[in-house]
Order: C-alpha cells, then sequence, then structure tokens
C-alpha cells in the first residue's frame, strides 16, 4: 500500500493528535486514508468540504456508567459505549461487543470500519458501534440478563428504528439481544422490532442472520477464487475462533467442498485432520458454551494445543474470525510460506498492518473484513427490512440474497481496485468503494 498522501498527512496528524492512546482506531484510520490520495485528486471537493477530517469524527459518542449486581449481590461497575459514527447512508448500524478488552479506542475503531463496510452492502445503513468492558464469560444467565437490562436502561434514550439499531458482536448473541430487547420494550412501551437487530426468530429475528457473517465471508472467499478460476473444492481451510462466525464460516466450507481442519479459542487450538466435526463443535460452544478443549474428549484422534499459533498449521485458505490484530507479520509470512493462496477475514481487523503487506506483496486473494464480512451486518438490514414490512422471509430467499450481496460486494472492490491501478488489491478497492458513497452523500447533506 501507498502511504498517505501529501494532502492527507496532516488530517492523520490531527486524528493521532485528537485520540491519544486509540491505537487501533489510529490503525482503522491510516489504512483508509493511505487509499485515498487518487480519490481526492479525482475529487477536489471531498477537500473542500473537509470530508476527511469530518469522516474521522464521530458524529456522537455515548459513554456511560453500568451498574449491576452479582448473583451474591455484589455491586459491579462497568462501563458502556455507543459511538454513533456516521448517519449518512441510514441510522447508525453495528454490533455490541461484551468484552474485558473493550475501550473508546475499541469501538470506536469498529465504528469507523462500520462506515465504510455498511456502505458497500448497499443497503441503508449508516455506522455505528458500542459495547462494554463487561466479561460475561463464566456468568451466570441471570447476571446477564442483570447486566444487559442497566446497560439497556442508559442505551434506550439513544436507540430507535430510524435512529441507531445495535446487533451482536463479540460477546453479544441471541441471549444478551434478547434481554436487551426485552428491557428496552418494557421501558419505552413499544413493541419496537427494527430498534435491535440478531432477535429471536419467533420475535423478530430473521432466518440465516445468525449464519451471515460466516457464510457471507465464505461466498467472497468464493468469488476471490473464481476470480482467480479456482474453488474451495478439496482445499484444505483453518478458521480461527469457535464463536457464532468461525461455526457458520466452518460450515459453509464444508458446504462448498472445502475441508477444514483447525479452528481456536483464547485459550488453545484444535487440529482434526480428518476435518472438523461440526457437529460437536456447535455442541460445546452454541448449547453448552464450554471450551473447544473438549473437543478431543470426543475425537481422541484430534490434537490440542494449549496456547497454540493456528497460522502456523498449513492451510489453502485462512479465515481468521476471533479478533483485532492476530495474525501478525510473522504469521502472514508463515502462512505464504506454506501455500496458503486465500485469506478471508470473518473478524473485524484481523490483521496487522505488518500481515497486510506481507499478503499483498505475495499477491495472494486477500479479503479484508470490512467487505469480506460484510454478510453480517447486511442481514441485519435484511431483518430491518423484514421488521418494516412485518414479513418473514424463506430461509432459502434470505441466504440468495445473502450471496448475492457478497458477490455484489467481490466484484465493486474488484472493478474498484482495477480502476485505480491496483488490480487484485481488496483493500484499496474495499476502501475506496466504501469510501465514495459516503463522501458523496456528505456533500449531498451539506455541511452538517
Ligand atoms: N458486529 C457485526 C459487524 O461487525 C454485525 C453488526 C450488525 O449486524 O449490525 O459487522
Amino acid at each position: 500500500m501507498a502511504q498517505v498522501d501529501s494532502k492527507i498527512e496532516s488530517m492523520y496528524q490531527e486524528v493521532l493528535k485528537r485520540n491519544p492512546g486509540e491505537t487501533e482506531f489510529h490503525q482503522a484510520v491510516l489504512e483508509v486514508l493511505e487509499c485515498l490520495g487518487p480519490v481526492v485528486a479525482k475529487h477536489p471537493e471531498y477537500l473542500e468540504r473537509k470530508i476527511i477530517e469530518r469522516i474521522c469524527e464521530p458524529e456522537r459518542q455515548i459513554i456511560f456508567r453500568v451498574p449491576w449486581q452479582d448473583d451474591k449481590g455484589t455491586v459491579h461497575i462497568n462501563r458502556g459505549f455507543r459511538v454513533e459514527f456516521n448517519s449518512s447512508l441510514g441510522p447508525y448500524k453495528g454490533g455490541l461487543r461484551f468484552h474485558p478488552s473493550v475501550y473508546l479506542g475499541i469501538i470506536k475503531f469498529l465504528g469507523f470500519e462500520q462506515i465504510f463496510k455498511n456502505s458497500l452492502t448497499g443497503l441503508p445503513i449508516g455506522g455505528g458501534k458500542g459495547g462494554s468492558d463487561f466479561d460475561p464469560k463464566g456468568k451466570s444467565d441471570d447476571e446477564v440478563m442483570r447486566f444487559c437490562q442497566s446497560f439497556m436502561t442508559e442505551l434506550y434514550r439513544h436507540l430507535g428504528e430510524h435512529t441507531d439499531v445495535p446487533a451482536g458482536d463479540i460477546g453479544v448473541g441471541g441471549r444478551e439481544i434478547g434481554y436487551m430487547f426485552g428491557q428496552y420494550k418494557r421501558i419505552t412501551n413499544r413493541y419496537e422490532p427494527g430498534v435491535l437487530t440478531g432477535k429471536g426468530l419467533t420475535w423478530g429475528g430473521s432466518l440465516v442472520r445468525t449464519e451471515a457473517t460466516g457464510y457471507g465471508a465464505t461466498f467472497f472467499v468464493n468469488e476471490m477464487l473464481k476470480a482467480r478460476k479456482d474453488s474451495f473444492d478439496g482445499k484444505i481451510c483453518t478458521v480461527s475462533g469457535s464463536g457464532n462466525v468461525a461455526i457458520y464460516t466452518i460450515e459453509k466450507i464444508h458446504q462448498l467442498g472445502g475441508k477444514c481442519v483447525a479452528c481456536s479459542d483464547s485459550n488453545g487450538v484444535i487440529y482434526d485432520e480428518k476435518g472438523l466435526d461440526l457437529d460437536l463443535i456447535k455442541q460445546l460452544k452454541e448449547v453448552e458454551r464450554r471450551r473447544i478443549e473438549d473437543y478431543v474428549k470426543t475425537h481422541k484422534h484430534a490434537k490440542y494445543i494449549a496456547k497454540g499459533n493456528i497460522w502456523e498449521i498449513p492451510c489453502q485458505v485462512a479465515m481468521p474470525s476471533a479478533t483485532q490484530n492476530e495474525i501478525n507479520g510473522k504469521d502472514a509470512a508463515t502462512l505464504v510460506k506454506n501455500g496458503c493462496i486465500a485469506v478471508g477475514e470473518g473478524a473485524n481487523m484481523p490483521t496487522t498492518p505488518e500481515g497486510v503487506k506481507v499478503f499483498l506483496e505475495a499477491k495472494i486473494a486477500y479479503g479484508p473484513g470490512k467487505a469480506a464480512n460484510a454478510g453480517g451486518v447486511a442481514t441485519s438490514a435484511l431483518e430491518m427490512q423484514q421488521n418494516a414490512g412485518r414479513d418473514s422471509w424463506t430461509f432459502e430467499y434470505t441466504e440468495k440474497k445473502l450471496e448475492d450481496i457478497m458477490i455484489n460486494i467481490h466484484s465493486n472492490c474488484f472493478e474498484t481496485a482495477a480502476e485505480y491501478g491496483a488490480p487484485g488489491n481488496y483493500v484499496l478497492g474495499a476502501n475506496i468503494c466504501g469510501f465514495i458513497k459516503v463522501a458523496n452523500a456528505m456533500v449531498a447533506h451539506g455541511l452538517i
């Protein structure tokens, strides 16, 4: 990737100065700004209207106290966040992350990425993100419920189907969305399904939403492979993580003829050279909420590598689906050396800038998160459409829509990269294509 254009450099310096210590946010901003030199050369109006400066500054940032009591009656205080980043294309849309690592810099990086990701979906959604440093791990259902109720008691005033529509992310799944929806309904006295996505199927949720991020990322990789006259057929794949994104990535890889041999959690890696037994993983993770380590209790032939590094396992397709910065420069070099030809990011910003450089220089098919994992939020927008029409679509119909959206994102990124003189560079394609649509809307809306 090029360096930041001289016209844009001072804007990046300003972001560093105004947002001290928020390293993940700096990283996400730099990756986008590095791609925009040729864009502002073509569109001087973006400079005149200070679009880049405005896009880097969230429209609104909400930080609040979340007090709750555990099962013993002990009081705990967490911090809640919602960063409403950009509403040029629609209501703020993006997930909530509950994880002890959460602080403002994480939420801002995620919210910033979400602007361009949501733009790429082609659907009418702006960008936002939220969450808390609450750790759901090891908490009882009742504790999670009390936390979610307290969190929503503050957040509800900022939400609305035309204003801001949260969903899940790490640590927030169907259970948490349920508790938050219940509390929203109770406080507002409104049954307003369009205010949250990722809902249960009997109370306004959409089929395919659970599978969407993983399926979408796999569809995206499939398109990258097709563009190289290749396919998933017989490919050895590794997928980091074992949460919602990883599980449905593995499922779709298997459906498309690939063989996924490894997944992981924050404690270690499972390697099953026969191909992962997904039914067992679903039982362990989705039903029993256990650690992935227990896989080897049932499958003695498989290996559990405590504290292992999944990227050392040779594969042809790697799909990081755990968290940010999980592939560094060295891991990327190991993957390439071991014969990896495609990387599709199910997680948000899972590859460090050094790692991205390795993939781009090796010219492997590299699908960055904001393009590859857009299927989750795209299906959230489909859920909003169904809610608005008081409708519910079949699995097949919704999955086909998701696949078409991913095919479209792929071709837009692919064509934009070629148009800007960097064929095959999906990072450039995604950033430019996502940016231009938002920038044009901002110009049209005037100085706000
Ligand atoms: N958290 C997901 C993402 O990173 C989904 C957001 C949503 O469905 O609104 O895109």
